[in-house]
């Protein structure tokens, strides 16, 4: 049964980004209406991490975003920093540690995160419209003070006076994901982007070079070749790949899949902590095999495939000018050509999305007054560690302090 007649602003989306603004706005005494398609909030945070949640980082700057209007971005995450996000986990009483690379992770199950915000949101009077999709979203026209909005939630109709889209991206269908709410932010005048996957494998030709080596992971620096350009565009520089049957994932590659286009190739250093110049004028190298002294420093399946096999039975000390440079560049700068990614299947996340060029600095539309976008929905894309997670709850909490109480 549900309550009111007008809400100050209906909230359509129940993840982190939907629920950060329900929490803030309703913590202010607006009244809100929240729904979403799942009986549960949060479904897609839930799978988040492992399933623990990756919630921030402790290294936020733009330079982890990706998005067409990047100072926009920055601004939204000036106000809404990795600290905010570890008083939020405090005040849900929710554990966490912090592992490498900055990353801020939950030690009880991510649904529980989803579920607490979701409580708060009860105890500050949020009405809950869950398994309702959100359709037949209306502008209407009449009275300064009356509702601008009207839509449908299941069989019952909703007004209010304010409307935020928190709907996500298309990324994971399976957790119900859908971009739908772009094509409505299109066709009420907003710059978009189209949605595209990030944060997903690699999928390499079946023949390609490196074949076969599925299960072998290992820290790499990964860059990306663009015509006769060579860039690495990870702030982090080194992570973790991982071989698999149809490709390359693990941290490395899924961070490198946010730039990458189609016919860029992926240059790949093996060994990005050490030279291996230097390794083969080691004096203790010398009398070595060229292949022991590979693998002492990769798998060895890895160096089998990365050193020609005349080279490899020969001495460190042997090898002439040519061969060891040849053998630096397939260590340090070997190339490999994607077929293409795992799409919005495997995808932790979308690139592409409403502009934020299209909105105030409260993200509220500049086109269709009342109107509100955050999370995934936005052109603001984070890279692995935390930053998907932070851009829905930062952009999310700005949109909640942004509503306006009758
Ligand atoms: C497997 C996986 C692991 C991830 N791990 C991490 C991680 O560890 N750290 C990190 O930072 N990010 C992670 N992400 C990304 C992160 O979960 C998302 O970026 C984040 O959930 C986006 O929040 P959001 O609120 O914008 O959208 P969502 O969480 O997608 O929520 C949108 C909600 O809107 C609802 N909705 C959409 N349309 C309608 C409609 N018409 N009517 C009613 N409801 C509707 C959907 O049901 C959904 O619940 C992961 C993603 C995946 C898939």
């Amino acid at each position: 049964m549900h309550r009111r007649n007008v809400y100050d602003a209906a909230v359509i989306g129940a993840g982190p980004a939907g629920l950060a603004s329900a929490l803030a706005a309703s913590d202010r005494g607006l009244s809100v209406a929240l729904i979403d398609a799942h009986r549960q909030p949060g479904a897609k945070l839930s799978l988040a991490g492992g399933g623990m949640g990756n919630f921030t980082n402790k290294v936020m700057d733009k330079r982890h975003y990706d998005g067409s209007d990047i100072s926009d971005i920055a601004s939204v995450l000036r106000r809404y920093g990795c600290q905010n996000v570890l008083a939020l986990l405090s005040r849900l009483k929710l554990p966490f540690e912090e592992r490498d690379l900055g990353q801020i992770f939950g030690l009880r199950p991510a649904r529980f995160f989803a579920e607490r915000l979701a409580l708060l949101c009860d105890r500050n009077g949020v009405d809950f419209y869950l398994g309702r999709q959100a359709s037949g979203i209306m502008r209407l026209q009449g009275a300064v003070d009356g509702p601008r909005f009207k839509l449908d939630a299941g069989n019952e109709s909703i007004f209010a006076r304010q409307l935020v889209l928190a709907t996500g991206s298309p990324a994971c269908p399976q957790s119900g994901a859908s971009g739908q709410m772009l094509r409505l932010a299109e066709a009420w005048g907003h710059a978009t982007v189209p949605f595209r996957p990030v944060l997903t494998p690699f999928r390499m030709q079946q023949d390609w070079e490196l074949d076969g080596l599925s299960g072998i992971s290992l820290n790499v620096r990964l860059g990306l070749k663009r015509g006769e350009t060579i860039f690495h565009p990870d702030p982090e520089g080194v992570r973790s790949l991982l071989f698999t049957h149809r490709g390359l994932s693990g941290p490395a590659a899924l961070t490198l899949s946010c730039w990458w286009q189609k016919g860029d190739l992926l240059v790949i250093d093996f060994l990005p902590e050490l030279r291996l110049l230097e390794l083969l004028d080691d004096a203790d190298s010398r009398k070595l095999l060229v292949r022991t002294l590979l693998s002492r420093h990769l798998p060895s399946r890895l160096a089998e495939r990365l050193c020609p096999p005349e080279l490899a039975v020969r001495k460190c000390a042997e090898i002439k000018k040519q061969d060891r440079n040849l053998l630096a560049r397939a260590v340090h700068s070997f190339q490999a050509a994607p077929s293409g990614t795992e799409g919005f299947a495997k995808a932790e996340a979308a690139a592409g999305g409403v502009r934020l060029s299209s909105l105030t600095k409260g993200l509220e539309s500049s086109i269709v007054p009342g109107l509100f976008f955050c999370g995934e929905l936005l052109d603001a894309t984070g890279i692995l560690g935390g930053y998907n997670i932070h851009w829905a709850l930062a952009s999310g909490n700005l949109v909640g302090l942004s509503l306006q109480a009758q």
